[in-house]
């Protein structure tokens, strides 16, 4: 039996302190806020999207970061255990659109209450208000809190990101990895909004569109989906998956379309115009796009196009109709900056994986030190897999205190 210390009492603390107690092990989980699951609280809007029913390989085709060191965790403790593990620990679950599995009472709280009613039945002893300020390693690891010292023969590092740093995730957890001896990958905001150049239609949400994103030449990315229009740019699930796969390049050699047709050709498209330039020939341009795009699109779209909003339908020119599809297949947005770690979903980068064992996710330079969950440089789409991260890391971390 050896004394083990999580710190950090979000989901992989809380998994990687039941999995160590379940393998016979004395655990002691410290939490600096006053409550546990202070982020869990608020993911998937209050209702946590706590895994992705799906087989493990599909699971890893949404892993933006870290997929390959990520295999052995999510083998050995996939999506179909956590939802094992919840329903034995009490937990109904259901599943939605999408495979996201959400706890049946639609509450957060209660699967932070299945986990740590797991733990406290295993015996895990609970720290809260507890923070830790320093990890020292000599023969034991000696743990400095603000309510003292603990002694420990294993330490799982559990501290989470930087984002939403009101829920506790600070990144003191990097400082402990530096001082360990371990590289950091520097740390971006992901699955965040976009700030552009100019802001539209603030409060707008279009579902089917599509979102292309190129550097230089080269397709990035592009997909049909849901997309928010903000104070200050965009955001929605379409930008939030693009930015988990541009938040390391450069901004300002991205270029950013939007087809807010994407069912049409532009041939369809243009005999859909044509018809409807006929039907409203007296109105004015700004009115007949209505039948297309909300109101507060239509001028920057005819600006886009160089489109008079007060010219007259049946005055619109084979050119300037031509310009119009162009805006309406392929309108220009220009993104300046994401948004910050305040309002990302996770963060990207962390401790380098090439200095964690992946199968028992302890560090390769300080024996019995172990990481899990968003402090390691590992990341994912939404959908319930940043959640089935932590769980899987925790989890393996937990099971290899040896
Ligand atoms: C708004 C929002 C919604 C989300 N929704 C979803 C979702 O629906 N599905 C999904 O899969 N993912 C979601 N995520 C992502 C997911 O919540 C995280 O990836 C996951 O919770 C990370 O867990 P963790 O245990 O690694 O870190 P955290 O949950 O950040 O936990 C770290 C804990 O460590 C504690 N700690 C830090 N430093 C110290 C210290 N020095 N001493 C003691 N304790 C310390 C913190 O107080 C905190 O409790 C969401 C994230 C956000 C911000």
């Amino acid at each position: 039996m050896k004394e083990v210390v999580v710190i950090g009492g979000g989901a992989s603390g809380l998994m990687a302190a039941y999995a160590a107690a379940e393998s016979g092990n004395r655990v002691t989980l410290v939490e600096k806020n006053e409550k546990l699951g202070k982020k869990i609280y608020i993911t998937g809007k209050g209702r946590c999207n706590l895994t992705n029913d799906c087989p493990p390989d599909e699971f890893l085709q949404n892993v933006v970061r870290g997929g390959k060191f990520l295999t052995g965790a999510i083998y050995a403790f996939p999506p179909a255990r956590t939802m094992q593990f919840m329903a034995e620990n009490g937990l109904a679950l259901k599943v939605e659109r999408g495979n996201r599995v959400f706890p049946a009472s639609d509450h957060a709280s209660d699967v932070t209450k299945t986990l740590v009613s797991a733990c406290t039945r295993l015996g895990v002893k609970i720290l809260l208000n507890s923070e830790v300020q320093k990890i020292e390693r000599g023969d034991r690891f000696r743990i400095a809190t603000s309510n003292g010292d603990l002694a420990a023969d294993a330490v799982i590092l559990a501290t989470g990101g930087l984002t939403y740093p009101s829920t506790g995730s600070t990144g003191d957890g990097y400082r402990f990895a530096a001082e360990a001896g371990h590289a950091l990958i520097p740390c971006v905001p992901s699955l965040v909004g976009l700030e552009l150049k100019t802001a539209y239609a603030q409060g707008v949400t279009l579902k089917n569109v599509v979102l292309t994103a190129k550097r230089g030449e080269k397709v990035l990315s592009s997909r049909l989906g849901e997309l928010l229009f903000t104070h200050y740019g965009v955001s929605g699930p379409l930008v939030l998956s693009l930015s988990a796969e541009i938040n390391r390049l450069p901004l300002a050699e991205i270029s950013l379309s939007l087809d807010f047709k994407p069912a049409l050709d532009e041939k369809t498209l243009e005999n859909r115009l044509l018809r409807d330039f006929t039907e409203r020939k007296n109105e004015q341009m700004k009115n007949v796009m209505r039948g297309l795009l909300p109101a507060t699109l239509a001028l920057p779209v005819l600006q886009a196009a160089n489109i008079s909003p007060v010219k007259q339908a049946n005055a619109v020119t084979r050119e300037e109709r031509a310009r119009l599809i162009s805006a309406l297949k392929s309108f220009p947005l220009v993104p300046t900056k994401l948004r910050g770690f305040k309002e990302a979903v996770v963060t990207s980068g962390g401790v380098s994986l090439t200095e964690v064992d992946p199968k028992t996710m302890e560090s390769k330079k300080v024996k019995g030190l172990h990481f899990c969950g968003e402090v390691l440089d590992v990341d994912a789409y939404t959908g319930g897999f940043n959640l089935q991260i932590a769980f899987s890391t925790g989890y393996c971390a937990g099971k290899n205190i040896k």
